[in-house]
């Protein structure tokens, strides 16, 4: 199998597909907020946000692009990976890199997890308004580069749940130009 099918671009709710781990778009204090951030601890319950909070007490706050495991609770899945998307224009020379950390630092937790599929949102496109095409282009390059080299992960789903970023994400992964 090579790298590129190994990346499946699905409309749908992150919260209703299973696969091994989940990547959750969080903020950096972990307590939950809007967007899917919310979505995942109303559908995986109470157990998630403790060890949030257990994380927050030893490490203070996850840095942006950063990555920190939890339970899933009662979500399809046996772990979220919070990571912290950058806030658009707020680092405007390091948001590129930023994001693409998202991506390679959630893989590679899920490699050492020993997860096979994992499913991640369209990261920072929501409340944090990166721009969608780009943030597209991000991450799926850093996507393809992880999997190019590791042999954990199978399965790495995009959900998007926006048809925006869904029509986006099918054309930049076949590769066409429009
Ligand atoms: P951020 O703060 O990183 O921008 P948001 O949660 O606001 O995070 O948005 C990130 C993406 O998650 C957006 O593209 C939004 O459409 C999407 N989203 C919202 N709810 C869900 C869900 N239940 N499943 C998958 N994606 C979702």
């Amino acid at each position: 199998m090579n790298s590129s099918n190994k990346i499946e671009v699905v409309k749908g709710d992150i919260t209703k597909i299973e696969v091994d781990a989940i990547v959750n778009a969080a903020n950096s204090s972990l307590m939950g907020g809007g967007g899917v951030d919310g979505a995942i601890h109303r559908a995986g319950g109470p157990s998630i946000l403790e060890e949030c909070e257990t994380i927050i007490q030893k490490i203070g706050k996850l840095p942006t692009g950063e990555v920190a495991a939890t339970n899933a609770g009662n979500l399809p899945a046996k772990y979220v990976i919070h990571t912290v998307g950058p806030i658009y224009g707020r680092n405007p020379e390091k948001e590129n890199e930023l994001l693409a950390n998202c991506y390679s630092n959630a893989l590679k937790l899920a490699s050492e997890l020993n997860c096979r599929i994992v499913s991640f949102p369209n990261i920072s496109t929501g409340i944090y308004h990166f721009p969608k095409t780009t943030a597209a282009k991000i991450s799926l390059a850093a996507i393809r580069e992880f999997i190019a080299k590791n042999k954990t992960i199978e399965k790495v789903l995009l959900v998007c749940y926006d048809s925006e970023n869904y029509e986006i994400l099918k054309t930049e992964i076949s590769g066409k130009i429009y």
